[in-house]
């Protein structure tokens, strides 16, 4: 198949590579330009610009920061939907707001192409070994059409029509910023009380309180070792989605709120570019450590 990939970041980088490594042939475009520099060196194609990028593609995926740079690739001048021949399916796979992926998506079908929403779970691990957990909103047979493609990337699944995948992204969000601020707080506690608290987070991973933070990410958060992976500033930027689904869908989530401020909290202490682990320096803030 013919791929455009915009957006070789963090996560867009090794995504790309496994389409290529697959045997399609995958133009990838980043603003950045040594991303596309180092993406042609592992056997992608440069392109220059999203128009270029886009030309002839069946597919086009983006994994973008945040809606404003999605809507600019997809919906601007020279964008996707500009560019694109018609019948070109868009895969997003960004985390951005559910009613940005629904207009994208209406749009999109008016133009004559087929669009989903497909934000991923997984982190930077997760995308370098394609065992990403893929959420995906939209058309069931464009689902159809972009499974083995995303095959390619982790397990999909297909969750409700358009925006329905950020929705429960949204909710894979505030549950793992929920853990970390927990995870933080149990390491606060035992280091407070003099105890080893490598010790207590082996015994936590093992009982009833075990869960993947505490396995992937308790040795890194006691080394305060925090090279992101996930940085906080995304993770401010993905609780104000959560604090706004949950104001369309009518509903509180109590707990969401407090995690939110401490996340702000992380950013508004300078911490906005370390890994979302350093949510244990805003628990330690607090408590004067
Ligand atoms: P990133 O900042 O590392 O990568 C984004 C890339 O997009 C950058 O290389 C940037 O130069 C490029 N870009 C920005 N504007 C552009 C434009 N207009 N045209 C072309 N390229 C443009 O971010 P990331 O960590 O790869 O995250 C991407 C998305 O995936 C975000 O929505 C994030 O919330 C989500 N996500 C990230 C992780 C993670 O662990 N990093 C995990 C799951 C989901």
């Amino acid at each position: 198949m013919k791929i455009a990939f915009i957006g070789l970041g963090v996560m867009g980088a090794p995504m790309s590579r496994h389409l290529v490594k697959a045997g399609h042939d995958v133009a990838g475009y980043d603003v950045h330009p040594p991303a596309v520099e180092a993406f042609a060196a592992d056997g992608g194609l440069a392109a220059a610009s999203v128009r270029e990028a886009v030309d002839g593609a069946d597919v086009v995926m983006t994994m973008l920061p945040n809606h404003p740079q999605v809507e600019d690739v997809v919906l601007g001048d020279h964008g996707v939907l500009d560019s694109a021949g018609t019948g070109t399916l868009l895969i997003d796979l960004s985390t951005i707001r559910p009613e940005t992926s629904a207009t994208i998506a209406a749009k999109a079908a008016g133009q004559g192409f087929g669009a989903l929403d497909a934000p991923v779970s997984g982190g930077q691990t997760g995308a370098r070994q394609a065992s990403l957990s893929i959420m995906v909103g939209g058309d069931e047979n464009d689902f159809a059409a972009a499974r083995p493609l995303l095959e390619t990337l982790g397990t999909p699944r297909h969750v409700g029509g358009p925006g329905a995948g950020q929705v429960v992204k949204a909710a894979n969000q505030l549950v793992v910023a929920g853990i970390y601020a927990l995870v933080s707080e149990a390491v606060v506690l035992l280091e407070g009380s003099n105890l080893n608290p490598a010790t207590g987070l082996d015994v936590l991973a093992g009982g009833l309180a075990g869960n993947r933070i505490l396995d992937l990410k308790r040795e890194s958060m006691l080394a305060r070792e925090f090279t992101p992976g996930f940085r906080i500033d995304l993770h401010h930027k993905d609780m104000a989605i959560v604090l706004d689904a949950a104001r369309r869908a009518d509903v509180a989530l109590p707990v969401t709120g407090l995690v939110a401020q401490l996340v702000a909290a992380g950013r508004a202490m300078g911490y906005g570019s370390l890994d979302h682990s350093a949510l244990l320096h805003v628990t330690e803030a607090l408590s004067g450590r």
